[in-house]
């Protein structure tokens, strides 16, 4: 009989089972695969935060409400956003060097639908540096794993009875940290996805089954910069940072046809709506694209901030500092989700929801960097409330 059962072990899955465990909790953690496999490590481009000295979490705030075209949560919101800073400070002490500039200055950069620069990065694989430190603290700790253990089963008997792979896990309340449904969604469009295999959503069913409210389950997200060529780059997430620094979309006559840094569905709608009038281009097996100009990023930032994206496109043949890459939007993100409240508490008593599998705080449209802020707030809000809940 554990307190506290985390279902999942992304970013939020491990940020809640930590806080649960240093709250006090017997905590166990179960998941579909390794403890390694989840979206969150995929994640390249950065974690918002205000911490510039034009910017405020107010501001923060205003960008998501306007990006999520006044659909977000504000009370959500204005959580996520005045804990961003002091969750910064918490990875930073469990070992994610954030990358800074020459004068020691954290290094940030402008994301789609931001009105500052306010992106933190670890080079460009800042969700692996983020998932890795809160692993190792995981694994440092008593919280019991059970990794290739899938949720199959969820039963209230006073407390939570879950049927986990082989195991049967008793705990007083359960935090379910499951992520999306984007790789089971785009199989069955026929679509390219940028997800893990893991992203299948069955956790947020079994959530509704067992009564559970959610909202804007219909808003997936695409991602604008989707890779279409070469072929083994197809599915890639091109990081929206390289429009940060300074790529712009153009069609097939080299025009710009949309703001480059606007807010992710609309930047999604342009490109498709540029291919529908004829003016996109063909990739060689025929897929629909545009041109990404990424010759424009200086080369000292794509060095900084860039090294992977470079290094994926250069082994497969293409030189995006010299040549501009071709790409179209692909299936990313599940906007909504569980309904919760600023306690990551859902709308089943001793149920939890944390990360992509929680609705509410982006809306209908999340912004960049918001996603791997979300899992590290409301993972250690979850988590601790779950501990609580439990005595
Ligand atoms: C390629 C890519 C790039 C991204 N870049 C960024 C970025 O730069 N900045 C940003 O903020 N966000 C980014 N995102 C989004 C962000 O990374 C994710 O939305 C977020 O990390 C989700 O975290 P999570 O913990 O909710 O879910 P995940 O990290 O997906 O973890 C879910 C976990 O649940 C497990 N699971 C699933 N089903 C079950 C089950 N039935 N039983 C048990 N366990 C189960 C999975 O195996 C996994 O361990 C990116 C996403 C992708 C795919």
């Amino acid at each position: 009989m554990f307190d506290v059962l985390v279902i999942g072990s992304g970013a939020s899955g491990l940020a809640a089972a930590l806080a649960a465990e240093r709250a006090g909790a017997r905590v166990a953690l179960a998941t579909k695969g390794s403890i390694q496999a989840c979206n969150s490590a995929k994640a390249q481009g950065g974690i918002q935060a205000a911490v510039g000295p034009d910017d405020s979490p107010e501001q923060h705030a205003q960008d998501i409400w306007t990006s999520s075209h006044e659909t977000a949560n504000m009370e959500l919101v204005e959580t996520l956003t005045s804990s961003a800073p002091s969750a910064i400070h918490w990875l930073e002490q469990l070992g994610v060097a954030f990358t800074r500039d020459a004068d020691g200055a954290y290094r940030l950069a402008r994301c789609g639908g931001a009105t500052r620069k306010r992106l933190l990065q670890v080079g460009d694989r800042t969700g692996h540096a983020i998932t890795k430190a809160l692993r190792d603290a995981v694994e440092a700790s008593t919280v019991a794993r059970f990794p290739n253990a899938p949720l199959h089963e969820l039963v209230s008997d006073g407390g939570w009875r879950a049927r986990v792979g082989a195991h049967d896990v008793e705990a007083a309340t359960v935090v379910l940290a499951a992520g999306g449904r984007c790789f089971r969604e785009a199989e069955e469009r026929g679509e390219l996805s940028t997800n893990h295999p893991g992203a299948t959503g069955e956790v947020t069913r079994l959530a509704l089954d067992a009564g559970a409210e959610a909202r804007d389950l219909d808003a997936l997200q695409y991602h604008p910069n989707g890779g279409a060529w070469p072929a083994n780059m197809q599915g890639y997430s091109i990081p929206e940072t390289t429009r940060a620094y300074g790529a712009v979309l153009l069609n097939a006559d080299g025009e710009e046809f949309t703001d480059s840094l606007g807010a992710r569905d609309v930047v999604s709608q342009a490109i498709v709506d540029e291919v529908a009038k004829g003016k996109g281009v063909e990739t060689p097996d025929g897929r629909p694209a545009v041109y990404l100009d990424t010759t424009r990023i200086p080369v000292a930032d794509a060095e900084v901030s860039l090294p992977y994206m470079l290094r994926r496109y250069r082994a497969a043949g293409v030189d995006p500092l010299a040549e501009p890459i071709l790409t179209y939007p692909v299936l990313h993100y599940q906007n909504g989700g569980l309904v919760i409240d600023t306690d990551a508490q859902t709308t089943l008593e001793g149920v939890f929801a944390c990360g992509e599998i929680a609705g509410g705080t982006h809306g209908r449209n999340r912004m960049m960097g918001n996603s791997l802020l979300e899992c590290v707030v409301f993972g250690r809000r979850a988590g601790r409330a779950a501990a609580t809940a439990a005595r």
